[in-house]
């Protein structure tokens, strides 16, 4: 359903005209406005999205985008990673007035040619679908003070006299009657 690669452009007055239906995937890397989510470049974004005419002629994109992005949890600051499902539902338009005269459900796409930058249709409805706030569901435990246990560490070298180490006591005795 979503195999093969997306196509870096797209004529969606012809696709339209065809009832045309594309799917597959690209990366978070092709994405140049999503460039700031660093540790996700490698991300996979799948999308499907179908191409037609409504009742009312609007030239209509539907479909949906999904991709996993690591976001920083608002509680602990912590990476989360957040899946963005984003559901399209877009007409499109060639001017401004076009634009103005949409019924409310559908949301304008500018197109200013015959060619439309797929990736810039993508990487804007992941952006509109990603949550205000991100948070872990439950945020991982704290991790042990790492100076606690180098504090541990160091004890153990040193004669503590409450708690000998057994095998140091063995070695002594073992080697005690040949000395
Ligand atoms: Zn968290």
């Amino acid at each position: 359903m979503f195999s093969g690669q997306l196509p870096h452009y797209l004529e969606p007055r012809k696709l339209v005209r065809q009832g045309g239906e594309i799917s597959g995937h690209t990366t978070v890397a092709a994405l140049p406005r999503l460039a700031e989510f660093q540790s996700s470049q490698d991300s996979v974004v799948r999308a499907r999205l179908a191409f037609e005419q409504d009742e009312d002629g609007h030239h209509c994109i539907r479909g949906e985008v999904h991709t996993e992005l690591e976001l920083r949890c608002q509680r602990c600051l912590e990476p989360v990673r957040y899946e963005v499902n984003a559901s399209v539902e877009l007409a499109l338009v060639w001017s401004e007035d076009q634009a103005r005269a949409l019924p409310e459900h559908l949301d304008p796409w500018l197109a200013s040619d015959e060619k439309m930058v797929l990736a810039e249709l993508l990487e804007e409805e992941l952006l509109l679908a990603l949550p205000l706030v991100a948070t872990h569901e439950q945020c991982p435990e704290p991790l042990d003070n790492p100076a606690a246990g180098a504090g541990a560490g160091a004890n153990e070298g040193s004669d503590k006299p409450e708690r000998e180490n057994p095998f140091a006591v063995l070695e002594r005795l073992k080697k005690g009657p040949r000395e």
